[in-house]
């Protein structure tokens, strides 16, 4: 496809990441442009850059009409790619300038192709040979013609940096000019993968043959955790790879990113380029430019990697693609596994969607024919399911303060006689979740948020898990100034650990909770020494769930089964019943097959006896059975609206007016309920009202919300958020 070219003079829109309501007009620049084109415009009295978006509207007057200065030496972005933004930006209700800025979010773009000296060995011989030149020049002998900048040559060479130039003034090394943004290493698709079994065979060869096709295509590729979805995954991205195209996989959190990067190189030889927000601001100008190059073949990174520049994309993977962080809650509010559909859809490209435990939205869009289905046994045959069973905690004594029952805490000590790990499971971090003064009743809460302030022993203080305050635990309550009345109410991990460690005197016991570890790189550490045994009994939160290796672990004791399930969030029964076989699935490897306890107060609850049977399409089936019925997603629409103020009065005033002129919304037949408090109606100072906006699948939803919010307008202290397809309900 090319792109309308443009004249010199002739009118053009141009796209700005200026907070505007439209694309402005300008004139081509001196030499033309085309659709795509990064140009500089002058805008008032700055200069800011935008993207020709097409023919300008010719809608203001010609004599104003401004010269666009130039167009920037960037790779233009290409029809696919802007006709992706818009339908994102019709899609979420985003202005197309906060589109523009989500997909040129790398810094420096514009500045000029920026060189740097690079070192080689050079013809000549230096007149005097020292060991500290012989050490250099046997470097880059050794080296066959590979260039090094200044500082890696001396470091390498052990030498200082007079060494080397001394070795360029002789010209035996010589000095050349080298772009600074690089292309990243080529990947060998023809490199051998790990053997694969009979299964994973076929099902890579599926989704070989929709690569070949080279059209697009969405598969959900279910497997449990040892299933080898990586490995038949990684067929695919080397079949697209072979195809000349590039590929995305999109991995839901950084601390899984180093392990994938070293299989990556296995198997095809070198890292691919990475994306997310631990890479320095070097590496992902380098990416964007190299992407956009086609100097990138493959890229792996967090939910904003599919907003890069693509040359050529023909596959995206998203991995673990029913979890929760693929969607966006600030800013954009998007879902990226929903938009990687959308993007390769417009690309001619094919996506994987990975799980061990599907959302029930892609269980849906394969009933439904939409997408395809394959699936993996696991290699160790039937065993890698533990075997499930509830603990009924109504007839077992468990003294007032303990959370762990006799039944559970007699399959930890036949662990600990046999060597073997447990794990005790807990969706809650810090040591209790409520403090409470047991002399006037007074509950310690956030200053800032209508939350309770967590304790957190092991850090010795307060801590609110909206808004992140912290504060010193107090020695009296701050209510009635009475000492030594706080309490501790309810549990958190820290608190299971403790009496894990009074429980089990003799074992190693540790806790495994993201507020514990100051990096991802600590918390890798730690895993790994796990895994290779360095602890009897691991307690920790879903971060636990989340794709790590336990090959020790043989018993799973869920503290709290129960409890997902009383929440308002529709999602709720699924949340639970992914989260609990997952953990379940830690239990239990190749050799021995593992155990899983679920402690629980209402063991006859549908969700608990669906966990425990192991009858996973009929949960589903229920499931979706239930949410048709209720109308709700995915069979039926909703927005979340939530206004917020640091005025009470003013958030409700607004929510009021918007639920008066609802006309906009009762054409299209939706349903609008609230304003309401939201559920945590007060987060960093600002009040929060919530909107919820129900509709029929094929209600025009977005037009029809678009209207009805531009009826009002929202005072300057005081925001106004539209989230299309609602994950949290707080
Ligand atoms: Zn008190
Ligand atoms: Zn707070």
């Amino acid at each position: 496809m090319t792109s309308p070219r443009f004249e010199e003079g002739a009118l053009i829109g141009v796209l700005t990441t200026q907070p505007l309501d439209r694309v402005l007009d300008y004139r081509a620049p001196r030499g033309g442009c085309a659709a795509g084109d990064h140009v500089e415009v002058p805008f008032g009295p700055r200069k800011v850059t935008g993207v020709v978006w097409g023919q300008g509207a010719g809608d203001y007057d010609p004599a104003k009409v401004k010269s666009a200065i130039r167009v920037l030496d960037l790779p233009p972005m290409r029809a696919p790619m802007r006709e992706f933004l818009g339908r994102v930006a019709d899609y979420t209700l985003t202005p197309m300038p906060a589109m523009l800025r989500l997909a040129t979010r790398a810094p420096g773009l514009t500045d000029p192709p920026g060189m740097r000296k690079i070192y080689r060995r050079g013809h000549g011989q230096p007149a005097r040979m020292t060991p500290a030149r012989a050490r250099v020049l046997d470097l880059l002998e050794e080296h066959d013609g590979l260039g090094f900048m200044l500082g890696e040559l001396a470091d390498l060479a052990g030498v200082g940096s007079s060494v080397v130039k001394g070795l360029v003034a002789s010209g035996a090394v010589a000095e050349e000019e080298a772009p600074r943004d690089v292309p990243y290493p080529p990947l060998d698709p023809d490199m051998a993968g790990k053997a694969l079994t009979t299964d994973q065979e076929l099902a890579a060869a599926r989704l070989r043959e929709g690569i070949a096709a080279g059209r697009y295509g969405t598969t959900l590729l279910k497997g449990v955790t040892g299933s080898g979805k990586t490995e038949v995954y990684l067929e695919a991205v080397a079949a697209c790879l072979k195809a000349g195209r590039q590929a995305l996989v999109l991995l839901p959190e950084i601390a899984l990113t180093a392990e994938f990067l070293t299989r990556v190189e296995a198997r095809f030889g070198a890292k691919p380029a990475e994306w997310h927000s631990g890479v320095t601001t070097t590496e992902r100008r380098r990416c964007w430019k190299m992407v956009a190059e086609n100097g990138a073949q493959l890229v792996v990174g967090a939910r904003s990697a599919l907003f890069l520049p693509f040359h050529d994309l023909g596959l995206i993977v998203v991995d673990e693609e029913h979890d929760t962080s693929y969607k966006q809650e600030d800013g954009v509010l998007y879902n990226a596994r929903d938009m990687a559909v959308l993007r390769a859809s417009l690309e001619k490209a094919q996506v994987v969607l990975a799980s061990a435990t599907p959302s029930l939205e892609s269980w849906v869009n394969v009933q439904q024919g939409k997408y395809a289905r394959l699936d993996l046994e696991s290699r160790y045959g039937p065993a890698v399911m533990p075997e499930m069973r509830a603990i009924d905690m109504r007839t077992e004594e468990v003294p007032s303060g303990s959370w762990i029952s006799p039944a559970l805490k007699g399959a930890v000590m036949q662990r600990l006689e046999r060597g073997e790990q447990s794990l005790l499971f807990l969706n809650r971090r810090g040591y209790a979740p409520l403090t409470l003064c047991r002399a006037c009743g007074h509950q310690i809460g956030c200053k800032h948020c209508d939350a309770r302030m967590v304790e957190h022993r092991f850090l010795k203080r307060l801590m609110c898990h909206q808004c992140g305050e912290t504060a010193p635990m107090p020695e009296t309550c701050p209510n009635c100034e009475v000492a030594g009345k706080l309490a501790a109410v309810g549990p958190g991990v820290e608190r299971i650990t403790e009496e894990a460690q009074a429980l089990f005197p003799d074992a190693r016991v540790t806790v495994l909770s993201s507020d514990l570890f100051g990096s991802a790189r600590a918390l890798k550490t730690r895993i790994l020494e796990i895994a290779e045994g360095a602890a009897d009994i691991v307690v920790g939160t879903q971060l636990v769930a989340k794709g790590h290796n336990f090959p020790k672990l043989t018993l799973v004791g869920v503290i709290d089964s129960d409890l997902g399930l009383q929440g308002s969030d529709l999602r709720a029964a699924e949340r639970t019943f992914q989260l609990m076989r997952q953990v379940a699935g830690r239990a239990g490897r190749a050799e021995a097959r593992g155990t899983a306890l679920l402690q629980s107060f209402q063991p006859e609850h549908p969700v608990i006896r669906a966990i425990l049977s192991g009858d996973e399409e009929g949960f589903w089936a229920a499931e979706a059975a239930a949410r048709r019925a209720a109308g709700v997603p995915p069979y039926g629409r909703m927005a979340g609206i939530v206004i917020s103020s640091p005025d009470m009065q003013q958030a409700f005033d607004l929510g009021n007016r918007l639920a008066r002129l609802d006309a906009p919304l009762r054409r299209i037949g939706a349903q609008l309920f609230g304003p309401a408090p939201a559920p945590i109606a007060r987060v960093r100072g600002r009040h929060r009202v919530r909107l919820l906006v129900k509709a029929e699948k094929t209600a025009p939803l977005q037009s029809a919300l678009a209207e009805w919010a531009a009826q009002v307008r929202v005072p300057a202290n005081a925001r106004l958020a539209i989230d299309i397809d609602p994950q949290s309900f707080l």
